[in-house]
């Protein structure tokens, strides 16, 4: 396998803030990238050297994006298998377009993991409102989940009783979905690992990750947790990788319950927000990773230097458009900003978060959240 230098280019599926930061980290090592989003004024547009406006199922715009490359990554999985296809022709893609498919759809990640034998909360597929209400008369409350196109706890609602599922399976939009037991959790961690083609494989300390509303609102690296369990979730995430045969990064969201099991939740084949602070924990980010590993480099140094700790910063903070008054933050010893760039705030979208390190875990979140509560107080 040879490697793919600085000064090629780099494709990348997806124009987001995942797009933006993997661009800005190639860049900084010397290649050139293009990405293909539907938006014009998506967050990569200003730090690529070419972006391709459309669809994530056009095969003829990832055929074109991949001609003028020599690798193509993404940074968003739901990307048509016919687009991945087409690409295939021109460039490598990592990950691989079966990796992909695999992880696309909620059902078949589930039933891959479980064929592999990695340990999930219980769950039954959902076909028909039948199902659904079976489900629930076996598992007791579950999450529902959309097999497609869910993210940010989009497409997906918690039913507590047979009867709330009618209601449910319409808002669902009556649409094959999986029923997960809701699980008493002590928390949620995630591990980003990272394989390159050569085999070499790699992963990051796991990430304390803290959710309101099914959103990520911040995350910790590292999470504080005892050695024992820090390297059962390193081991699942690499167990998982090798398995896959990844090529690129592989973000393992898990679940920490109170009766003790460490359970996968889903799979990001992509940078994840959860490990937005390894930009500042670790000697390499996750962008940077991304980039190695796809190119088949080395792949970078995962140690944690310093702990470190991200906030969100959604668009519930910016005020008929306009931005918060960041001054505050950014007066705090440590603190950056991150924005994306985006340019229309709506409540709930992810513009941007802010990062802090610390001596501890603990203090690394409590800076963040200090940084996070002069911003709300300065709206
Ligand atoms: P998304 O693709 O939107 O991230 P997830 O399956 O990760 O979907 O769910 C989002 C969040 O909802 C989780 O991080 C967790 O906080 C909560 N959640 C999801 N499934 C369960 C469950 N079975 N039990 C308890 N909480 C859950
Ligand atoms: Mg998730």
């Amino acid at each position: 396998m040879t490697a793919i230098p600085p000064g090629a280019t780099i494709g990348i599926l997806g124009g987001g803030q995942l797009g933006r930061m993997t661009a800005q980290a190639a860049r900084t090592m010397g290649y050139k990238v293009h990405a293909l989003d539907p938006a014009a004024d998506c967050p990569a547009h200003a730090v690529v050297d070419r972006l391709i406006t459309a669809p994530f199922d056009d095969a003829d715009a990832a055929a074109d994006l991949a001609r003028q490359c020599d690798v193509i990554t993404l940074e968003i999985e739901q990307i048509a298998p016919a687009a991945l296809h087409a690409a295939l022709q021109f460039a490598p893609v990592r990950p691989a377009p079966a990796i992909i498919a695999q992880v696309q759809h909620r059902g078949r990640q589930k039933a891959w993991l479980t064929a592999h034998g990695f340990p999930l909360a219980p769950y039954r597929d959902v076909q028909t409102l039948a199902d659904m209400q079976a489900a629930i008369s076996e598992l007791g409350s579950c999450y529902v989940k959309s097999c497609h196109g869910g993210y940010d706890g989009r497409s997906q609602l918690r039913v507590d009783s047979v009867g709330a599922c009618a209601d449910a399976w319409r808002a669902l939009g009556e649409r094959e979905a999986v029923a997960e037991q809701a699980l008493d959790l002590e928390m949620e961690i995630s591990v980003m690992v990272a394989r390159r083609p050569s085999g070499e494989t790699m992963t990051y300390a796991p990430a304390l990750n803290h959710h309101t509303n099914q959103v990520l609102s911040w995350s910790v690296l590292p999470a504080p947790l005892p050695d024992a369990l820090t390297a059962h979730a390193r081991d699942i995430a690499l167990g998982i990788a090798g398995a896959m045969e990844l090529e690129g990064l592989l973000g393992v969201e898990m679940f920490r319950t109170r009766a003790g099991d460490l359970l996968v939740n889903e799979l990001a084949p992509r940078p994840h927000n959860s490990f937005h602070a390894s930009e500042r924990a670790c000697p390499t980010s996750q962008f940077e990773q991304l980039v190695r590993a796809v190119c088949d480099l080395p792949l970078g140094d995962t140690r944690i230097v310093e702990p470190a700790a991200i906030v969100n910063l959604f668009g519930d903070l910016w005020r008929d458009g306009r931005a918060p008054d960041f001054a505050p933050a950014l007066a705090l010893p440590g603190v950056r900003l991150h924005l994306y760039g985006k340019t229309s705030a709506r409540p709930g979208r992810k513009m941007g978060h802010l990062s802090v390190t610390g001596p501890t875990p603990d203090a690394a979140l409590t800076n963040v959240r200090a940084a996070a509560a002069v911003i709300r107080l300065s709206i």
